[in-house]
């Protein structure tokens, strides 16, 4: 039996039975050559913008022809933008508006280094929440229902972009931010939110500490989980969807391009994250050449923005690996779909002189019978010959065979690596972003 919608404020009905929203049908689904020529006509509006407004834009787009005939073709010859020139124009050298135009700053961490700040116009604003209803939509969210929403608040843009994004939806938002785990469990039970929004490790602590307290997932009325801002695997994903009782899908984003909301699974595929490309223009380069990769070929990902006003930002090389699927996709979008994060390109460990990343690794290890979802990556031993410990905690007491998983390990990824399965508690838990690689090395004497 059909599913019967209970009112549809928007006018929006999926073709699918049911009652499934594409937030913006038109232009969610358009045609790929429509979506093209509006892609150049705002390339081309961004091109413009940024050279008559950043020093930064403006030295490198001076000289450049095409810019209103052929965009696409001029943006292959500009050179790339990176993190560091964020850091060299700190605060403010990328703002391409006056002051009085600006309706609110975020701020990286600076974990890396210095931090970087973004700025946003109201419309920046309304284009940000604008992507982030359309992605909670594709996750699975329906205007009158409620999020909670345990990404941070505050300079990250996780908590205030998933909440502006949530209202446009029209869903109830409890603004719940990271930490107070207890606190998280007691308002699932009392306010009955139909979707949690947060990075999968604090997720995983969230579903950890409701088992510690006696809560089941069927006391929850939790449906959809919106998880991002650090890469997670598909064996985490049966960890949450099973432990939380939710269908669970990946959203992507970053500042410099606008926060969380560039792009998302779609519920009824699961299978690659959907890029809104009428806002970001995708790339995928060869990371040492910046040659373009092919569909399917694994790259680093640059994007353009095509309507921020306060910080546009061309050709931005964002560190993560990605490949591009351009088959149509059953829920309807037509937009191309990125691969899950492979890795970030600044995270990749080298392990006697094999790469491999923290992500692969998480990829191959959940995929195991017997295993829980906490662990950690250590290097351990003297510098000058590290060793690579994968500490592990058991699903039950007995559940794993140490020497059979670093067999496997080793095989699967071709890396020289052990395993050490420790007590359950022994992996710290993550409020945020989770810490997944530690360094237990000798100090060099
Ligand atoms: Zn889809």
């Amino acid at each position: 039996m059909l599913a019967v919608a209970p009112a549809d404020p928007f006018g929006y009905h999926s073709r699918r039975e049911g009652y499934v929203v594409i937030w913006d049908r038109g232009m969610e689904t358009m045609e790929r050559s429509r979506l093209e020529d509006l892609q150049r006509t705002r390339l081309s509006w961004t091109l413009h913008w940024a050279r008559d407004r950043v020093p930064f834009y403006r030295d490198r787009l001076s000289h450049l022809k095409g810019l209103d005939e052929h965009p696409l073709e001029a943006l292959q010859d500009l050179p790339f933008t990176h993190k560091s020139d964020l850091r060299d124009q700190y605060p403010l050298g990328f703002l391409a508006v006056s002051r009085g135009e600006v309706r609110r700053f975020h701020a990286s961490s600076g974990t890396r280094g210095k931090p970087t700040v973004v700025a946003y116009t109201e419309h920046d604003l309304t284009m940000w929440s604008e992507v982030v209803a359309r992605a909670l939509a594709a996750a699975g969210m329906q205007p009158g229902q409620t999020l909670q929403n345990a990404y941070g608040y505050g300079l990250f843009t996780g908590g205030l972009g998933l909440h502006a994004g949530a209202e446009r939806l029209g869903v109830a938002v409890i603004p719940a931010s990271g930490g107070g785990t207890e606190r998280q469990v007691q308002l699932m039970l009392d306010l009955a939110p139909d979707g949690l929004a947060a990075t999968p490790s604090y997720a995983l602590y969230i579903a950890e500490t409701m088992h510690h307290l006696g809560v089941s997932s069927d006391q929850l009325a939790l449906k959809t989980g919106i998880f991002g801002a650090e890469p997670w695997s598909e064996g985490m994903r049966e960890h949450l969807e099973s432990g939380l009782g939710i269908q669970a899908v990946d959203i992507y984003g970053l500042s410099e391009i606008t926060g969380p909301g560039v792009a998302i699974e779609c519920v009824e595929a699961k299978a690659g994250l959907h890029v809104f490309e009428d806002f970001f223009y995708m790339e995928v380069i060869d990371p040492k050449t910046g040659a373009r990769k092919a569909p399917g070929e694994v790259g680093e990902l640059v994007l353009t923005t095509l309507s921020k006003e306060a910080m546009p930002m061309i050709r931005y090389r964002t560190g993560d690996l990605v490949s591009v699927n351009p088959e149509p996709c059953i829920c309807g979008r037509t937009s191309m779909r990125m691969s899950r994060i492979h890795g970030r390109s600044d995270d990749m460990l080298i392990v006697r002189g094999v790469n491999v990343f923290p992500s692969e690794i998480e990829r191959v290890l959940l995929s195991q019978p017997g295993v829980s979802a906490h662990y950690q990556l250590c290097w351990e031993g003297h510098p000058s010959r590290p060793d690579l410990v994968v500490e592990i905690e058991e699903a039950q007491v007995g559940a794993l065979d140490q020497g059979a998983l670093a067999i496997h390990l080793r095989a699967a990824l071709g890396v020289h690596l052990s395993v050490r399965v420790v007590a359950h508690g022994h992996i710290p838990r993550s409020q945020g972003k989770a810490i997944r690689v530690i360094n237990r090395m000798q100090e060099e004497s």
